[in-house]
C-alpha cells in the first residue's frame, strides 16, 4: 500500500525544495519504458527510467517475433535495451515508483520515502495476467502455457496443443491456432457456450472440442491434461486468454486523482526542460539570484552547450 501523502501544499513546497528534476519519468522497464527511454535519450531530454521488476515475459524461453532479435531470452533483450541507454542522459533505478501527484505543471513521482520531479510522466507499467484457476496453470505459465501464437506457435509448429476456453475467445484463439497445428483440440473444462456456427468452424477445421472438466495438469517439458474421471490428454502445450488488467495501481490513480488536466495541449517545452511554474520562490544557487515562481524559465547551457535549467534547480531559501 503507498504511503499516505501530506497535503498538495506541504508537498509542492518539500518537493520543489529538496527534488531531483527531469523533464521524463518513464515508470516501467519494459520494451515499451525501454523504447521510450531510447528516443527520449537521443533527443537530448534528461530521463529517469524506473525499473520496478521483470516485463510480463520474463518467465518466457524465447521471444520470438521481435524484429532482429528472434529468438532472443527476454532477460538478454532487456540487457542489451539497458545497454544502448548508456550514451544518453538516462538514469536507470531499480526501484518501483509509489505514487505519482501533479506538482506545479509536472509530475511527483515517488521512490521510497523520495520524490522526483518530472515534466513528463509515461506510464509503461504494462498488464498482469490473471489465469484461469486450473491446478498445475500457473507453474507452467510461459512454459507449456502460452497465450500468443505469434509468440510461441512457431516452436510448437504441427505439434499435439490445446486451446482452454469455452466462450467466443476460445473458438477464436482455437481458429488462429490452427495455422500452425492441425493436431488441435478446444478445452472447455466442463459444459461450452458455443454457438452452433463456432460449432461448425471446428467441425469444418478439424479441431477436436473436449468438454470434460479438468482436474489438474502435470509435466515438464510437455503438458498432461489430467480430467475427472482419471483419463488424461498429452500435449506439447495449451494456449489460452487471459483476462488482463494494470500491473501497477498508478494509471488508475491518474484517473482519479488528476486524469482530467491532461498534458497534451501544453507547448513541447525546451530542451533540457523548463522550471516548474508553481514551484514557491527560489533561489540561484551558483548566483544567489531569486526567481519568483510563475515567471520565465531560466536557462544555463550545461557541460555540452545545451540549454539546461533543471539541472541546477535553485535552491528555496526559507
Ligand atoms: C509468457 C509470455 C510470452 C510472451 N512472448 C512474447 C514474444 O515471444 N514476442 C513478443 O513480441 N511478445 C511476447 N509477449 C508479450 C510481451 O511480453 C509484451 O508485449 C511486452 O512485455 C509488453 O511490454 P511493456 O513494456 O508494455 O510491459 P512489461 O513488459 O510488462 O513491462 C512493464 C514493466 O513495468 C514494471 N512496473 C510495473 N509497475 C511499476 C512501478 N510502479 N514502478 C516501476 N516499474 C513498474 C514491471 O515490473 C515491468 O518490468 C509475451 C508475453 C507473455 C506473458
Amino acid at each position: 500500500m503507498p504511503d499516505p501523502v501530506p497535503a498538495q501544499a506541504e508537498l509542492e513546497q518539500e518537493v520543489c525544495r529538496t527534488a531531483e528534476q527531469y523533464d521524463a519519468v518513464i515508470v516501467g522497464a519494459g520494451p515499451a519504458g525501454l523504447n521510450a527511454a531510447l528516443v527520449l535519450g537521443v533527443s537530448r531530454q534528461r530521463v529517469l527510467l524506473l525499473d520496478g521488476g521483470p516485463p510480463r515475459n520474463a518467465r518466457a524461453q524465447e521471444a520470438h517475433g521481435v524484429f532482429t532479435r528472434d529468438g532472443i531470452r527476454p532477460v538478454e533483450l532487456k540487457r542489451i535495451g539497458l545497454e544502448q541507454l548508456v550514451p544518453y542522459d538516462v538514469t536507470v533505478r531499480s526501484e518501483p515508483a509509489r505514487q505519482v501527484r501533479e506538482i506545479g505543471d509536472g509530475f511527483g513521482v515517488q521512490l521510497g520515502t523520495e520524490w522526483v520531479l518530472a515534466r513528463r510522466l509515461l506510464l509503461a507499467s504494462g498488464i498482469r495476467d490473471l489465469l484461469p484457476r486450473v491446478s498445475g496453470l500457473k507453474e507452467r505459465w510461459g512454459r507449456t502455457i502460452h497465450h500468443c501464437p505469434y509468440c510461441d506457435g512457431w516452436p510448437n509448429r504441427r505439434a499435439p496443443l490445446a486451446v482452454l476456453g469455452s466462450h467466443q475467445e476460445g473458438h477464436h484463439l482455437a481458429l488462429s491456432l490452427r495455422n500452425w497445428t492441425e493436431h488441435l483440440t478446444l478445452l472447455t473444462d466442463g459444459p461450452d457456450e458455443l454457438t452452433e456456427e463456432q460449432r461448425l468452424d471446428l467441425q469444418r477445421l478439424g479441431i477436436a472440442l473436449d468438454t470434460r472438466p479438468i482436474l489438474r495438469l502435470s509435466g515438464k517439458d510437455t503438458v498432461t491434461v489430467h480430467f475427472h474421471g482419471g483419463e488424461t490428454l498429452e500435449l506439447e502445450g495449451i494456449f489460452l486468454n487471459p483476462t488482463q488488467d494494470q500491473r501497477s495501481h498508478l494509471p488508475a490513480q491518474r484517473q482519479t486523482a488528476g486524469g482530467q488536466r491532461e498534458r497534451h495541449d501544453q507547448p513541447p517545452g525546451r530542451v533540457g526542460g523548463r522550471r516548474y511554474d508553481r514551484c514557491p520562490t527560489v533561489r540561484d544557487e551558483r548566483g544567489g539570484q531569486r526567481h519568483g515562481g510563475g515567471g520565465q524559465p531560466q536557462l544555463h547551457p550545461d557541460s555540452r552547450g545545451r540549454a539546461r535549467v533543471w539541472r541546477r534547480l535553485p535552491r528555496v531559501t526559507g
